[in-house]
């Protein structure tokens, strides 16, 4: 699933490439990937609004449109969930399918799960491909739109400058549940999972099964170093790609190549040398090191 920095790196590319466009119109062969409006009002709704603005808020990706003077009169929110893929580009209809004339990675893969597109005013679309479908968009008025749940339930951005040391351990300290449950629940912090929980909980030495109430203030603190450094240098590199993300123009990420625990069982620890563990977690598998991430 995309984390923080692969949305940030969709969302900062779309603002290079879409703002000032307008919707020419939809296209869709999977009706429940749109939450509202209904999917046969989308094209309808959406139609002639202008692209002002792409933003962030945890892991939703949020297109705001204009209609007349009103600058976010309108909203568009896409979470991309487990398999989801925001892409720029140019497909065709070939059998009412569409199919992308360029070579790589959107023809050979991504391509065949395209359910969602949107056609611009320039000839160039924006689509969605999800191979598990369980990506979502919702659509409407931006006041109505951000008053829902997606929105106003996630908490704080760890990169805002806002967010201080004193405001993480607040949020953190009280929780019962493991430090990687706590990490990757956005109620507490938005936009970090699986990949980047395992990745700040090497880098700070704390083991992921650490009752989050059990750390110590200083501890905590590693933690949230952790957390900005490691977020901020995974946005340099523009994300991980060892699942499948990619970015608009179908182009991996560069993080991968410098993971620290994430998908690293067995390998040797990168400060130690010692064989990295694996263990599994709610159905998630968490990689650490047995030596530098004790469980006390
Ligand atoms: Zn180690």
């Amino acid at each position: 699933m995309p984390e923080l920095p692969e949305v940030q790196t969709i969302v900062d590319d779309l603002n290079k490439r879409i703002v000032g466009r307008k919707v020419a119109g939809v296209w869709y062969d999977w009706p429940k990937t749109i939450k509202k409006p209904k999917a046969t009002d989308l094209e309808k709704e959406i139609r002639g609004l202008k692209i002002e603005e792409i933003k962030r808020r945890g892991k939703n990706i949020l297109i705001y449109l204009s209609k007349g003077v009103d600058k976010s009169a309108y909203l568009l929110l896409i979470h991309l969930k487990m398999t989801g893929h925001l892409l720029y580009g140019n497909w065709q209809m070939k059998n009412n399918k569409p199919v992308f004339p360029g070579k790589g990675f959107l023809s050979e893969k991504v391509n065949s799960y395209i359910h969602l597109i949107f056609y611009l005013d320039n000839g160039l679309e924006l689509a969605l491909s999800d191979l598990r479908k369980f990506a979502k968009v919702i659509f409407g008025p931006a006041e109505e739109i951000e008053k829902l749940g997606e929105l106003h339930k996630i908490g704080p951005e760890p990169l805002n400058q806002s967010f201080k040391v004193g405001k993480f351990i607040s949020l953190i300290s009280p929780q019962r549940r493991k430090i990687k449950q706590v990490l990757m629940d956005p109620k507490v912090i938005a936009g970090i999972g699986n990949i980047y929980s395992d990745e700040i909980l090497w880098q700070a030495k704390i083991h992921p099964l650490r009752s989050a109430n059990s750390l110590k203030p200083e501890e905590l603190e590693k933690i949230y170093k952790s957390i900005r450094q490691i977020l901020e240098k995974a946005l340099k590199l523009r994300g991980t790609s060892v699942s499948d993300f990619r970015d608009p123009l179908g182009k991996p990420g560069l993080y991968g190549k410098k993971l620290l625990a994430y998908r690293r069982g067995g390998e040797p620890c990168l400060r130690c040398g010692v064989k990295m563990k694996r263990l599994k977690m709610g159905g998630r598998s968490s990689c650490y090191c047995s030596r530098c991430q004790i469980l006390k």
